[in-house]
């Protein structure tokens, strides 16, 4: 079975980039009759909150997804401390005393020489009696990985053959002075823990995963597929994560935005399918392939999620909003949805058929008015009945085209645009039809 698993820091909410990642992962369980994890990467006990994880949870429970099983980092520690204590015995984590500052000064110095900026495992060299001095002074350590200094390769399943070589980088430092783990080590034990067969995340984490491959090897564990998508920026092109604002899931939400338009967008932005509103995730799962998804940045244009947005809404049955339009009827829905762009815009509707509203009646149009109102026929009114009054008004007064359909549209709602006349009129009913078109 394959197991995928989103990990969000519960240090924000997410934005339309994270639930990218959260909705390929999704997609990618679906399709594969997988697991979905949510696993909450709050190592940072001082960033993270349970008010900012039951908001992500909402996202995610608003965009559809449903997770199969939710993990806390900050629950693990313990299994964490186990992990280490085993790398350290067996060589992989060595301690380190430098303090930022020497290593910012160290940084330089290598800079200044036209050296790479790697950290030189002067650490490793130290003999237990400078160790001792160094705790004396009431240096606590920090601890790095020792890399393998080595050609790190897989064939990410977006971006295909990938090799990284280990030599240039720095040991990553996994535990800080604190005790306090970084990101890098628990996710990497949660990964072999929890049998993740498939870490599908954001290009930002290609070097990470030298590293982590690194490490599950050094574990025993066997190494996971990566797949590593595009990130998306902002129609400017530059990058999403610092501006997030109307960006964010929650906000969308606020805004009136459908949750499949925004799955929609999400889904299919920066892959091989063009872009269109999907009403559930049927569709999606069927034609979602990782091999779809491109290399190249991803542009995400709040115009162009406004206008799926409207699509959507004009293609969704009344059953699947009903219970969101309260005291609306299916008449009026299908009457209305064309002409809407947020769900919210069928109040508007709602309230130039109830009215009261202010008939527009050009001078000129009086007499054609009396006439068309003299032709109205009886009630009950249906969806024929648009037909029938405008061909008899047409034979009484010789008017056609827009000089005949314009003044009852203005006369009838008081504006020149709107949904069909013929879906509006038995709406309207008969007895508001005569005195709008009498005012
Ligand atoms: N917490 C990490 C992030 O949000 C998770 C990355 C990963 O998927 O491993 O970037």
């Amino acid at each position: 079975m394959t197991i995928v698993r989103f990990a969000p820091s519960p240090t924000g909410r997410i934005h339309i980039g994270n639930a990218r990642t959260a909705i390929l992962n999704w997609l990618f369980a679906q399709k594969t009759g997988g697991q979905f994890i949510l696993r909450y990467d709050d190592t940072d006990t001082a960033r993270s909150t349970e008010e900012y994880a039951r908001g992500i949870a909402t996202d995610l429970a608003w965009l559809g997804i449903a997770p199969a099983r939710v993990e806390w980092q900050s629950k693990r520690f313990a299994r964490y401390d186990a992990v280490a204590d085993d790398l350290r015995a067996r060589g992989f984590l060595y301690p380190c005393y430098e303090t930022a500052d020497e290593l910012d000064r160290r940084r330089k110095r290598q800079q200044a020489r036209g050296l790479p900026p790697v950290y030189d495992r002067a650490a490793l060299k130290l003999t237990d009696a400078e160790r001792k001095a160094f705790e004396a002074e009431g240096r606590k350590p920090h601890w790095r990985f020792k890399l393998a200094q080595t050609a790190v390769e897989w064939t990410d399943l977006i971006r295909g053959p990938v090799h990284i070589d280990t030599a240039n980088l720095s040991d990553p430092v996994l535990i800080r002075e604190d005790g306090t783990y970084l990101y890098t080590l628990p996710s990497v034990i949660d990964d072999v823990d929890f049998a993740v067969t498939h870490v599908i995340r954001g290009e930002d984490h290609v070097v990470n995963t030298a590293v982590q491959i690194e490490i599950t090897r050094a574990l025993g564990a066997t190494v996971p597929d990566y797949a590593h998508h595009s990130l998306l920026t902002g129609s400017d092109g530059k990058g999403l994560s610092k501006r997030l604002g109307s960006l964010s899931i929650g906000q969308m939400r606020e805004d009136g935005f459908e949750a499949m338009a925004v799955v929609s967008h999400a889904a299919l932005l920066g892959t091989s399918d063009n872009i269109h509103p999907c009403t559930d995730y049927r569709e999606l799962v069927e034609g979602f392939g990782l091999d779809k998804l491109s290399r190249a940045p991803a542009r995400f244009d709040e115009a162009e999620l406004k206008s799926l947005n409207a699509k959507l809404l004009h293609m969704t049955d009344y059953v699947a909003v009903a219970g969101r339009i309260p005291g609306h009827s299916e008449a009026f829905w299908l009457a209305v949805r064309g002409n809407i762009e947020k769900l919210s815009d069928v109040e508007g509707w709602a309230r130039v058929i109830a009215g009261p509203i202010m008939p527009v009646i050009a001078s000129e149009d009086r007499a054609f008015l009396a006439a068309a109102k003299a032709a109205l026929p009886p009630a009950p009114w249906d969806g024929n009945t648009w037909k029938l009054w405008t061909e008899a008004v047409k034979t009484a007064t010789g008017r056609k085209g827009k000089g005949l359909f314009m003044p009852l549209r203005q006369a009838l709602t008081g504006l020149d645009h709107g949904p069909e006349l013929a879906a509006l009129l038995p709406l309207i009913g008969r007895e508001q039809a005569l005195e709008r078109l009498s005012a």
